[in-house]
């Protein structure tokens, strides 16, 4: 049972590219209510449930509360642009690194999509901060956006410091929305 129907956006995108890795370190930006939290906690092991594979990390952030979760590590009430949300994290991840930035963030929407648009990219780039400071080398994210005139803008901050970036669109985000998935791969440390 996931606590949210996002969880099945992540299954999908983690079922043909293959992410979260028993033993994998990940962090879950916008990570309330949990649901990608879950899928992350099983797939890497993050409870050592599968004693034969090594065990992985979940750390989730988010600005709101999140109900506690078995084998993940949250920090609510966190805005994850913050560097001081970064230093928490470089804290807490083991090594103080992650494997896997996942981001299901999303600004409270005003309604106005061009708006919506610049702040949910804005917020997008920031993730690029917080890569320079926790990611490995050779390293990936995923992020969420809302497609639109400024979506070049993240795809190329995003090129300067991945190998690979794709836009995916899983067939469980609704048709006529505007929301779209960069996977970016393989970070290269600046
Ligand atoms: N992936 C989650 C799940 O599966 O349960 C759902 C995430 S929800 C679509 C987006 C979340 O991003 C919201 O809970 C919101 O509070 C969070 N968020 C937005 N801006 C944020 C920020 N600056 N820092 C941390 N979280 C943020």
């Amino acid at each position: 049972n996931y606590r949210c129907r996002s969880a099945f956006k992540l299954l999908e995108i983690d079922d043909k590219y293959n992410i979260l890795r028993p033993g994998v370190s990940v962090v879950d930006c916008g990570a309330a209510p949990g649901a990608w939290s879950q899928i992350a906690v099983k797939r890497v092991n993050a409870t050592g449930e599968s004693p034969d594979h090594p065990c992985g990390a979940v750390i989730g952030v988010d600005l709101l509360h999140i109900s506690p979760l078995d084998g993940a590590r949250f920090l609510p009430n966190q805005d994850i642009t913050s560097p001081a949300t970064h230093a928490e994290l470089q804290r807490l991840l083991p090594g103080g690194l992650a494997d896997v930035i996942l981001s299901d963030m999303a600004p409270n929407a005003s309604g106005f999509r061009e708006m919506d648009h610049e702040r949910m990219i804005s917020m997008c780039l920031t993730l690029l901060d917080l890569a320079d400071k926790v990611l490995k080398p050779g390293g990936c994210l995923v992020c969420k956006f809302w497609d639109g005139g400024l979506s070049w803008k993240l795809q190329q901050g995003l090129a300067e410091v991945f190998k690979e970036v794709k836009p995916i669109k899983p067939k469980a985000s609704r048709k006529d929305s505007a929301e779209l998935f960069f996977l970016a791969k393989s970070f290269k440390k600046r």
